[in-house]
């Protein structure tokens, strides 16, 4: 810790037009708080959907079924997967989908890592990789692997505390964990790097926890993000989907009066239209 750190679209804004880009910057922090808060064209709930690890079945089983829906989402990559079908992540992230960042080697035991090593080897460099490959202009976007909010030792909340300094110091606007119930959108301005989400398959290949969960955000008009991990043709383990479960929980989606878009585009409208006037 200690050194000053630039977020890295900071970095960006001042190489690249900085004029231009800070003037939209202002034009829309000018925004906030004025613009009504509701979500686009009417729709009842926001919706994302978020693939983690950067698994190959994804691209196999659960891009075709987004592909044929015109949907666009959010895959949260490790370097240590990513990388065996690197081209692959940048034709989906060509296409308009968010890659992001969910650490180089997916480390869930942190209470041996020091702030600065989680930093410079975990987050930092999976940043580097992803605008390396992706290219600077992304969502700064994270999820915990495993839904782990401590990073070091101490009590739970300077364990949580170092964590978000980490990702704020490289720039991160909006982090998911794997708990809790739909978002409220301002809670989520208020509280970004604590976003919730819900697995829907992960204790059982089934639709039904899905379909619950979606209406209950749509009756709030909350802002549902769902997690998946593997897509395989049948259900082997916890954290798996069927193919047949997710086509049909994005069937219910495509069922619902809701605007489905990647977390990165929701969080940035949630932060527009619910956040405080700064
Ligand atoms: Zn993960």
């Amino acid at each position: 810790m200690g050194s000053p750190h630039f977020s890295r679209r900071s970095i960006f804004t001042l190489l690249t037009g900085g004029v231009a880009a800070a003037a939209v910057g202002e034009a829309r922090a000018g925004e906030i708080g004025t613009l009504p808060r509701a979500w686009p064209d009417g729709a009842k709930a926001a919706v994302s959907l978020t693939y983690d690890d950067g698994l190959n079945s994804q691209l196999d089983n659960a891009v075709p079924e987004l592909k044929r829906l015109g949907w666009k989402a959010t895959f949260f990559l490790t370097e240590t997967n990513a990388h065996w079908r690197l081209a692959d992540w940048e034709g989906l992230a060509h296409d308009g989908n968010e890659v992001a960042n969910h650490t180089m080697t997916h480390p869930c035991a942190l209470a041996g890592y020091s702030a600065g090593r989680f930093q410079s080897t975990e987050i930092d460099r999976m940043e580097g990789y992803l605008d390396q490959n992706f290219g600077p202009d992304r969502a700064r976007t994270f999820a915990y692997p495993c839904g782990y909010l401590g990073l070091g030792r101490g009590g739970r909340h300077e364990r949580y505390a170092r964590y978000r300094r980490v990702l704020e110091r490289d720039g991160v606007v909006a982090a998911r964990t794997t708990a809790g119930g739909p978002n409220r959108p301002e809670v989520a301005a208020a509280d970004p790097l604590h976003l919730h989400a819900f697995e829907p398959t992960y204790e059982a290949d089934g639709v039904a926890p899905a379909i619950r969960y979606l209406n209950e955000t749509v009756a709030q008009g909350g802002w549902a993000i769902l997690v998946f991990h593997d897509v395989l043709p049948a259900w082997r383990t916890d954290g798996d989907t069927s193919v047949a479960t997710h086509n049909k929980i994005l069937a219910h989606i495509a069922g619902l009066d809701v605007w489905c878009a990647p977390m990165g585009q929701v969080f940035d409208y949630v932060e527009t239209r619910w956040g405080r006037p700064a």
